[in-house]
């Protein structure tokens, strides 16, 4: 879908599908220089992240794995708990591994400090996180994140992945959603 598919629905475009590719592409250069001459094993945090990971992948002019993860918070409500749960694990044995965990946002930080420490104990060789987003509660954490696309204000928003109810996942851009939307 593109915005004007939504028109009524979204209150502004915060990045069109142009300049994500253009911030991926940067990344991606970022990524290929720090990890030369390692293998790289991407690890996708689904549901969220399935079209960075597309897009970021296919950026990289080297040979990378990909493996996905999907976890899910415990409890409900819109907070994130921090306790968090497995629902697929890994298919691959990261022992040694160079592990990269891309996601799509990052809010409070706690789902992937969780996630990294959890992995850290399966004894890779390193993990970092990439996210698309980062919200500025995780900046306050100093969540360690070593590849940021766009820090953005404390919204939420939809779009490229992200999703109000399970919509607006296939939205081509990002967009912070209009107010009646939610009521
Ligand atoms: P946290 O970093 O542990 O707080 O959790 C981040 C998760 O919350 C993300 O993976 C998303 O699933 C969800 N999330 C946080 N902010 C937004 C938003 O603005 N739009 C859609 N999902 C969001
Ligand atoms: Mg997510």
């Amino acid at each position: 879908m593109d915005a004007a598919d939504l028109d009524s629905d979204l209150s502004h475009v915060l990045f069109t599908e142009r300049q994500i590719r253009s911030r991926l592409r940067q990344i991606a250069g970022d990524i290929e220089r720090d990890y030369e001459g390692k293998d790289l094993l991407l690890v996708g945090i689904l549901r969220g992240a399935v079209m960075v990971m597309s897009d970021l992948a296919r950026l990289l002019h080297r040979h990378v794995e990909m493996d996905w993860m999907a976890i899910s918070s415990y409890g409900s409500g819109t907070a994130s708990s921090g306790v968090v749960r497995i629902l697929k694990d890994l298919d691959t044995d990261i022992t040694d591994r160079h592990v990269l965990v891309v996601d799509e946002i990052i809010d409070t930080g706690l789902t992937l400090s969780w996630l990294t420490s959890s992995l850290s104990s399966r004894n890779p060789a390193s993990v970092a996180i990439c996210t698309l987003l980062r919200k500025p509660e995780a900046q306050r954490r100093e969540v360690d994140v070593r590849y940021v696309g766009f820090d953005i204000p404390d919204e939420f928003v939809v779009g490229y992945g992200l999703d109000y109810a399970e919509r607006y996942r296939n939205l081509r851009d990002i967009a912070t959603l209009a107010p009646h939307v939610y009521s």
